[in-house]
C-alpha cells in the first residue's frame, strides 16, 4: 500500500462506517433515483443534525453541488460574490457560471481566506445600473480554502451584510464537518441560524467514496432542484449507494469523530512544525493560523523539492514555497511523524550544504 499522503483529504479511502452502510445497502433490490429507504433515512438524519425540516439532495461531487445550488439561487443575469480564493472561482472550471447560464462571479478580498465583510456592500453598490449583472448570492466557504474558520460572530456580520444587500447565502461546506468540529458549535448555529440558505455538505473528504449533500434551509429554493440534478447528470439511479454512507456516518456521529480526528492530526502537525521552527529559525514559517484540518507552511523551495523527491506529494499553490498539508479521517500520529522527520532531515541537509 502506498504511504499516507498529506496532499488532500480526498486521497484517503472509505472509512469503515461508510463502507459498512454501503454493504448493508447492497442487499436485494430497492427503488431507484432516490425513492429508496436509505435516501429517506439519510435525509431524515440530516434534518435531525440541522434541527430543521430542510430539503436534501445527494450528488456525486462538490463542483456539482456548488454549481447547482448556486444556479438555484440565481437567474443568468445575476452575480455571485465570493472570496478570490474560493473553490467556485478557482477550481470548478467555470461550472457555476455554466450551470446558471452565465451568472458572473465577483471576487472579494479578505485576510486568511475569509471574506472581508466591508467588501460586500462596496461590491454590491459599486454598480447598480442595468448594464451590470445584479448581485444576488454571497458564497462562503466553511472551512475556508486556507483552512481557517468563520466564527459565529463573523458569520453574523456577514449575514447582516448579505441581508442588507439583498443577497442569499450559499455555503460551500466541502469541509463543513471540520468547521463544526473546530468551533464546537451546532450545525444549525453555523448555518440557517446565521442566514445560510443552502449548504453543500461534503461527504467525500469526510470519509465517503462519492457523495455530497445539498441541504436547502430555504426550502423555496429547492423547487424543481431534482430537475437540475437530472439535467446535469447528477441524479444517481442507484441513489442508495450515495445516501447509505450518509446513514453510516450520521447515525452514530462518525462524521464528527472523523472531522475531530483530522483536525487533531493537523494540530499535532502544527505543533511539530512550531518545534522545527524553533530549531531552524527563518527557514520555515506557518502561513495561516491552523483552525481545521490543514497546515500551510512556507519552506525554502529546495526543501520542498527535496520532500517531493523523497516521495511526499503535496500542493504548493501559495507563492513559490507555500505548501499545504492536509489531514484526514485516516491520518495517524506516525504519518505526521514520518513527514516531520523527513522535513527536519531536509532542513539539516540544507544547513550542512550551506557550510
Ligand atoms: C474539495 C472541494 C470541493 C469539491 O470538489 P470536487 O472535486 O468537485 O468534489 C468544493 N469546495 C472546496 C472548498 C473543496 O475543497
Amino acid at each position: 500500500m502506498d504511504r499516507h499522503q498529506f496532499a488532500s483529504d480526498n486521497y484517503s479511502g472509505i472509512c469503515p462506517e461508510a463502507w459498512e452502510a454501503m454493504q448493508e445497502a447492497n442487499s436485494g433490490h430497492a427503488r431507484s433515483y432516490g425513492d429508496d429507504p436509505w435516501t429517506q433515512k439519510a435525509s431524515d438524519l440530516l434534518r435531525d443534525v440541522f434541527e430543521t425540516p430542510c430539503e436534501v439532495f445527494f450528488v456525486f461531487n462538490g463542483t456539482a453541488a456548488n454549481s447547482l445550488a448556486l444556479a438555484s439561487c440565481c437567474h443568468s443575469y445575476h452575480s455571485i460574490l465570493c472570496h478570490e480564493l474560493a473553490h467556485v472561482e478557482t477550481d470548478e472550471c467555470g461550472a457555476p457560471e455554466y450551470f446558471s447560464n452565465g451568472t458572473k462571479i465577483l471576487l472579494l478580498p479578505g485576510q486568511e481566506g475569509r471574506i472581508d465583510p466591508e467588501a460586500i456592500p462596496l461590491t454590491v453598490r459599486r454598480r447598480t445600473d442595468i448594464h451590470f449583472p445584479k448581485p444576488r448570492v454571497l458564497s462562503l466557504t466553511q472551512a475556508t480554502e486556507l483552512g481557517t474558520i468563520y466564527s459565529i460572530p463573523q458569520l453574523e456580520t456577514l449575514g447582516a451584510q448579505a441581508s442588507e444587500c439583498g443577497l442569499k447565502i450559499h455555503m460551500d461546506g466541502a469541509r463543513f464537518a471540520n468547521a463544526v468540529a473546530a468551533t464546537g458549535a451546532s450545525p444549525a448555529d453555523l448555518t440557517w441560524r446565521r442566514g445560510v440558505d443552502v449548504l453543500c455538505f461534503g461527504g467525500t473528504k469526510n470519509g465517503m467514496a462519492i457523495s455530497e449533500a445539498v441541504v436547502f434551509f430555504n426550502r423555496a429554493l429547492a423547487d424543481e432542484f431534482e430537475y437540475r440534478c437530472k439535467q446535469a447528470g447528477q441524479l444517481a439511479s442507484k441513489m442508495r449507494f450515495l445516501s447509505a454512507p450518509w446513514v453510516g456516518l450520521l447515525r452514530d456521529g462518525a462524521w464528527l469523530r472523523n472531522a475531530q480526528h483530522a483536525n487533531a492530526m493537523a494540530a499535532l502537525l502544527e505543533k511539530r512544525i512550531l518545534e522545527i521552527q524553533e530549531t531552524h529559525p527563518g527557514q520555515i514559517r506557518l502561513l495561516f493560523p491552523r483552525q481545521a484540518n490543514s497546515v500551510f507552511v512556507e519552506l525554502p523551495p529546495d526543501v520542498a523539492e527535496s520532500l517531493h523527491a523523497s516521495g511526499w506529494l503535496f500542493y504548493r499553490f501559495i507563492g513559490a514555497g507555500g505548501c499545504r498539508w492536509m489531514c484526514g479521517w485516516d491520518t495517524t500520529e506516525s504519518d505526521v511523524t514520518a513527514l516531520t522527520a523527513d522535513l527536519r532531515a531536509a532542513l539539516i541537509r540544507k544547513g550542512r550544504a550551506a557550510f
